[in-house]
């Protein structure tokens, strides 16, 4: 049997298993990131950020758009801007409930849950200081007319940033059964900004950015 199979054995017995550790097991070799303001950075349980890392040119969200006082870069929050606009004026309601976040926020967030319900489901729920994407100033948790992050799934506005979102840069960025690419549950609430082009290219061939890297990657380096 070739070991491709054997991996994929071996995955499909790990997802019977329906094992909750899997969430932290992606934090077993960490490389720390040296390009953090890229706009297609990859941040995830196996890239980290620096403590330090501050994005440079962050920016207000118009409060129309956000709930309370948000922060993304400059191009990712002009483009939302644009986006929940032209969202608004075809009657869909999307708000921005959390973006940037910085490394001692994430810290204590990720404490919280470590000391309300134990490491193996703040793995899965949350992500650790430095993991987050939401500390690179390219992430939001989006809210519906149904006023709750949690199921905005559930909303009318999830259709329409699924089909609209890339055409301002952004993509969902941990979807349904890519877990095991993303090392993060399912979360309909995040999106990412990639830029235009990228999330063009992400939505289109329907991949994570993961994926995306890798495919760069692998021509690069061919
Ligand atoms: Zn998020």
């Amino acid at each position: 049997m070739s070991k491709k199979y054997i991996i994929i054995i071996l995955f499909i017995l790990m997802l019977l298993r329906n094992d909750e550790t899997i969430f932290s097991k992606y934090y077993d070799h960490i490389t720390v990131i040296d390009n953090p303001a890229e706009i297609d950075v990859l941040v995830n349980k196996m890239y980290k950020l620096n403590s330090d890392y501050v994005p440079k040119n962050l920016s207000k969200i118009d409060t129309k758009y956000a709930y309370d006082d948000k922060y993304l870069i400059e191009e990712a929050k002009n483009s939302f801007e644009q986006l929940s606009k032209d969202a608004k004026i075809n009657g869909y309601n999307i708000i921005v409930v959390s973006a940037y976040r910085d490394y001692n926020y994430q810290d204590k967030l990720y404490q919280k849950y470590v000391n309300e319900k134990g490491i193996v489901y703040a793995d899965k729920c949350s992500a650790r200081p430095g993991h987050s994407e939401h500390q690179t100033g390219l992430s939001i948790d989006v809210m519906g007319s149904n006023n709750d992050y949690n199921i905005f799934d559930k909303s009318k506005e999830f259709k329409w940033m699924k089909d609209n979102a890339h055409k301002y840069g952004f993509i969902m960025r941990y979807p349904k059964n890519k877990e095991y690419i993303t090392g993060f549950k399912y979360e309909p609430w995040h999106y990412r900004y990639v830029g235009i082009n990228t999330a063009k290219k992400i939505y289109k061939n329907n991949i994570t950015l993961e994926e995306y890297k890798r495919r760069n990657w692998l021509i690069k380096y061919r």
